[in-house]
């Protein structure tokens, strides 16, 4: 039966015996109301039989006194109850009225009638006979006779009236007893079903509290999850976009930078810094730091860090373990974590807080996580670094190629037509070259190429950019820099090479250089029209003469352009 049910008829049962219980009292008062009837008529019956016999003695007593006597006073009582008996035997009759009772009362009626009749008989005697005669009747002993049937009839209905009230009470006792019984058998049926009820609820109560514990609990992990879950997400979300960003990003210094930006968010409440191996992979240079990070070093060997030379995480927590030696005089928690990328060591992060030793295997492994992304996308950093160096610059002399030079040209163009600021380009192409290769070797002449980048390279800012075009033809880019300035910078170039020369296979080599210069916006306003004016200009510097410099002389179209090469 199910535990609803079960309560629903328990519920039932009590409302039941309660009822039963209620009506009870009512069942029992009418039970004593009828007893208290039955003992009320008891009474009045004995009451009239009694009253009946007393007036008969009274009536007799009367007689006795006027045939003594016979004085008309002393019949009083006999007058008295020849008036009154028949009003007494009415009232008798009507207490008694079952089939033996109406028998019994007849018997007492004649009995009475039949004394009455004596006693009237005798004071009749001696009104007519004289005192002698009525004495004579009266020892005669009917009258006496007649008194003692009477007293004993009466006798015997006192003793069955006694009897009946006894029956009468014992019933009354016995009703309620059973009255009490039954109550008390209610009351306990009662008590059976509330404690009964009692206990189930108690139960059912107990039950809901702990689905409501259980309930909660759940609900309260739920959020637990849900933030973890979304906390996560999150976490994710900006790993990728940083991931992404490193992507995007063109040097590692910049990533370095994109990194110390993200890592606060990645990893909260902790500090760090971000090693990496310097070119000649001596030592490591702290390139980002995030949080908190006095007194780290800025630079650190490989053997100072455990996580480096075991090339696996390491851990120290609350003074417990080997103390990396670039952490010494520091006693923070720390965790180091090598920056691995196909199983070559770039670098190594290093983490510090507080929230290290309360973190969670997965927390820390987060951090793992986060470190070999990083490793991985540092390390394609380097590698995109690196190809597009091969890219744009020329292996024999270390400039940068003429592809990046139209590209670095435009930026700058537009850089200077944003800001009005004034941009020139010098076309410089060594001075019969030819003759050197075909007197030194061509081993010779790369050596005089060479001689002349580095001598350009030393020789211009760090905001200008030196090319080589193709042969021994080169381009400088000089950014923010009018025709006037240009000229004295090609000048002075130009004297730098003249004056420098190389030891090649035991002999001095010696070159000089022609070099044509254009500004913007006075000679060209792109790319083409640029570089053409000053090919112009260059060309103008071979005609006079070589090892000279020439400024444009005016603004060109490109469809003005001379093949320099045939025009010589
Ligand atoms: P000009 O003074 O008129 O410029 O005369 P030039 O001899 O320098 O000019 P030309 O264009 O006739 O000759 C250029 C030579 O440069 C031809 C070629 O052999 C040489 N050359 C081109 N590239 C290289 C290179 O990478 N290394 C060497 N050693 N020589 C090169
Ligand atoms: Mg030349
Ligand atoms: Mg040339």
């Amino acid at each position: 039966m199910k535990f609803e049910t079960k309560i629903k008829a328990a519920a039932a049962a009590i409302i039941l015996v309660m009822s039963t219980v209620a009506i009870l009292p009512m069942i029992v008062n009418r039970q004593v109301t009828m007893v208290m009837d039955e003992l009320d008529s008891a009474a009045n019956v004995e009451r009239l039989q009694l009253t009946l016999l007393e007036m008969l003695l009274n009536a007799e007593t009367a007689q006795r006194g006027f045939v003594i006597t016979g004085s008309e006073r002393f019949l009083e009582p006999y007058y008295y109850a020849v008036n009154t008996i028949p009003s007494t035997q009415a009232a008798l009759r009507k207490e008694m009225t079952s089939g033996v009772e109406i028998a019994r009362a007849e018997a007492i009626e004649q009995a009475t009638a039949a004394k009455l009749r004596t006693v009237t008989e005798t004071i009749n005697l001696r009104r007519d006979q004289g005192f002698t005669a009525a004495s004579a009747f009266i020892t005669g002993g009917t009258g006496k006779a007649q008194m003692d049937v009477l007293r004993k009839l009466i006798g015997n209905e006192l003793s069955v009236s006694a009897q009946r009230r006894n029956e009468i009470t014992a019933r009354l006792r016995a009703t309620s007893n059973s009255a009490a019984n039954a109550s008390l058998v209610a009351t306990l049926t009662n008590i059976l079903f509330l404690g009964a009820m009692l206990i189930a609820g108690q139960r059912v109560l107990r039950q809901r509290n702990a689905a409501e514990h259980k309930a909660q609990a759940a609900a309260e992990q739920a959020e637990v999850t849900a933030g973890r879950i979304s906390t996560q997400n999150d976490l994710l979300f900006r790993s990728a976009e940083l991931m992404h960003s490193l992507e995007l990003a063109e040097s590692v210094d910049e990533s370095a930078g994109i990194i110390a930006s993200y890592l606060p968010r990645l990893l909260p409440r902790l500090s760090g810094s971000l090693y990496l191996y310097n070119n000649s992979r001596d030592l490591l240079e702290r390139k980002a730091g995030w949080g908190v990070f006095d007194g780290e070093p800025e630079t650190i060997e490989a053997l100072d860090c455990w996580a480096l030379r075991r090339g696996s995480p390491h851990l120290y927590v609350g003074g417990d373990g080997l103390v990396c030696r670039h952490a010494t005089g520091t006693s923070l928690d720390r965790l180091c974590l090598p920056l691995v990328t196909q199983g070559d060591v770039i670098g190594c992060i290093t983490v510090t807080g507080d929230e290290l030793a309360k973190a969670e295997e997965n927390q820390r492994a987060w951090i793992g996580q986060v470190a070999e992304q990083l490793g991985l996308a540092l390390s394609n950093v380097k590698l995109r670094v690196s190809l597009r160096q091969q890219s744009i610059i020329d292996p024999l002399t270390q400039l940068y190629n003429r592809r990046y030079l139209d590209e670095v040209l435009k930026r700058e163009l537009a850089r200077a037509s944003r800001s009005g600021v004034p941009l020139s380009v010098l076309v410089l192409d060594l001075d019969h070259f030819k003759r050197i290769n075909d007197t030194y070797g061509h081993e010779g002449g790369d050596a005089i190429l060479r001689k002349v980048a580095a001598a350009l390279r030393e020789n211009i800012r760090s905001g200008d950019v030196a090319c080589r075009m193709g042969g021994e033809e080169m381009v400088v880019l000089l950014p923010e820099c009018d025709t006037e300035n240009a000229l004295k910078r090609a000048d002075a170039l130009r004297l730098v090479i003249a004056a420098g020369d190389v030891l090649h296979n035991g002999q001095r080599i010696g070159a000089t250089a022609s070099i044509g210069v254009a500004s913007y916006p006075a000679h060209g306003h792109n790319t083409q029209t640029l570089v053409h004016a000053a090919d112009l200009a260059l060309y103008e510097a071979k005609h006079e003469g070589r090892n000279c410099v020439r400024v444009a002389r005016q603004a060109v179209s490109p469809d003005a352009s001379i093949d320099r090469h045939h025009a010589s």
